[in-house]
């Protein structure tokens, strides 16, 4: 494929490097995607990581805010073949007692499950579910005055507790604080920090108005629909080259990096003031997971029958024990009890195993470069809620940090969520300028999840970024 000179030359065909080569292409800039990895997707792909005829998603795999991205929901997916598949219950959590705490589509009937709680849970929920679509308008995105101040500080109030501080605000039962702690733990943040309600808020909210779908034959769909619909419009993409330096690239008028700070500074730290470059530099990386994926011989024997029903589960336990695992990775110790992240993709998609046979997938957050291997510990926490899962085991593949960060080195130290993001660095990522897409060089923009919203296959991040480029270069956006 030519060099000659492009618009915008992307970096990387993630979520977000492709949301933001769409977002360009659409308005009829040329533009080039070039992709390290020999498939395009980032942290959307799948491969048959255990045996012939499994395919497994090799990082992300269910998508409420995929599904919920103002962006993508204006995109013609469908026609490029992407097809949801929603589980009849989002999320389940279990406990000894062999109970579970479900989050159902519906905000009643998951309030029906939660006893003494379901008042609370209505209360809570159903104004921000209402107006959803406002909700995520205004704040998936940069810092900006709401649109919808009232909706804003009714999400605002809940959302800006730690995730222990909303479970116990809000909820008293063991049920009702395990499924928010639970949520809040996506958010990669201790317990007791600030604000990982907003995370299990958003992860809710976009739940009960659009479902937390996994992809019809694997998360490489996604991408591949992505990267359909761009070349559609006209737009270029080179897998298997890696960039070592902006300056390899074909000319281009903007430049925009869907890489993490570390690696702005390494490709294109020579054309960046030191003084900026210095500030990536102090960036925060958070822990990193360890992932496990089975190939199994049959479905994964929960006690809890609400288990069976959900594409999600939470293994932890209540909330004490999921606030002290997911604490311990900050500390840097490995829990021996971990709270576990598990998605179980064929029960709901015949196409990802053999007939009869399954997949599974989880992970665990671990301390920042860690070598551990977790899978005994992962397994255990399985089998404590699913007794005679062991058993059903064919094949494993698993990844600790270092085999996280080689297979995408955006996950700096097994960090999948491109930094931190507590509030230090929730709307000032990757630092605190007006416009967090754009960098003292004119033609250079960062489009990763290193900018806002953040982390979670959505695209906004890439499509806020090509805004600023559309702006700067005059064209209606
Ligand atoms: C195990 C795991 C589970 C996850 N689960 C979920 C989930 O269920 N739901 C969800 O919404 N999110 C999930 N995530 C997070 C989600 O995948 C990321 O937040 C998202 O992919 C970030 O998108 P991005 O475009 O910013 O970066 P990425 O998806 O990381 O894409 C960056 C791309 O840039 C390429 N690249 C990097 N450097 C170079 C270079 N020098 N030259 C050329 N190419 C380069 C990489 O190869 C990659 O393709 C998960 C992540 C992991 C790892």
């Amino acid at each position: 494929m030519s060099d000659r000179p492009r618009d915008a030359v992307v970096v990387g065909s993630g979520p977000n490097g492709l949301a933001a080569a769409i977002a360009l292409a659409r308005r009829g800039l040329s533009v080039l995607v070039v992709e390290g990895a020999d498939a395009v997707g980032g942290g959307a792909r799948s491969a048959a990581l255990t045996l012939p005829g499994f395919t497994h998603d090799l990082c992300s795999a269910v998508y409420p805010m995929a599904a919920a991205s103002p962006f993508f929901r204006e995109l013609p997916l469908a026609r490029h073949g992407l097809e949801w598949v929603h589980p009849p219950d989002l999320l389940a959590h279990p406990f000894d007692d062999g109970t579970a705490a479900v989050l159902k589509t519906s905000v009643d009937a998951t309030a029906d499950g939660l006893g003494a709680d379901a008042e609370a849970y209505r209360r809570l929920m159903l104004p921000l579910v209402r107006n959803a679509a406002s909700l995520f308008a205004d704040l998936v995105g940069p810092f900006r005055i709401p649109r919808h101040p009232l909706l804003a500080m009714r999400f605002g109030w809940p959302a800006i507790r730690s995730g222990r501080g909303l479970a116990e605000a809000y909820f008293k039962t063991d049920h009702g604080r395990a499924l928010w702690a639970g949520l809040a733990a996506h958010a990669v943040l201790p317990l007791d920090r600030r604000p990982g309600a907003a995370i299990a808020l958003m992860l809710a909210v976009a739940g009960h108005a659009h479902g937390w779908p996994l992809v019809t034959g694997g998360a490489q769909r996604l991408s591949d629909a992505l990267a359909s619909y761009f070349r559609s419009l006209g737009g270029e993409i080179q897998t298997g080259r890696w960039v070592k330096s902006v300056d390899e690239l074909p000319p281009a008028k903007a430049i925009l990096l869907d890489v993490t700070p570390r690696q702005v500074v390494a490709l294109a730290g020579h054309r960046l003031p030191r003084g900026y470059t210095r500030r990536l530099g102090k960036y925060r990386y958070g822990p990193g997971i360890f992932k496990v994926d089975w190939a199994l011989s049959g479905p994964v024997p929960w006690t809890a029958p609400g288990c069976r029903t959900a594409g999600t589960l939470h293994l932890g336990g209540n909330l004490g024990e999921v606030v002290a695992a997911e604490q311990l990775p900050f500390d840097g110790t490995h829990a021996e009890r971990p709270f576990v992240l598990f998605v179980q993709p064929s029960l709901f998609d015949g196409s990802r195993a053999p007939a009869g046979k399954h997949t599974a997938w989880a992970y665990c957050h671990v301390p920042h470069g860690s070598t551990e291997d977790m899978t005994e510990r992962v397994e255990a926490q399985v089998e404590r809620f699913a007794p005679g899962f062991r058993n059903l085991i064919l094949a494993r593949h698993t990844m600790n940090t270092r085999a996280m960060e080689s297979h995408n080195p955006n996950y700096v130290g097994g960090d999948i969520s491109g930094g931190v993001t507590d509030f230090g660095q929730l709307f000032t990522r990757p630092v605190a300028r007006l416009n967090p897409y754009t960098t003292p060089d004119r033609g250079l923009y960062i489009c990763s999840s290193s900018t806002p919203p953040g982390g979670g296959v959505h695209g906004m991040c890439g499509y806020f970024a090509a805004r600023t480029v559309l702006r700067r270069l005059g064209v209606k956006g």
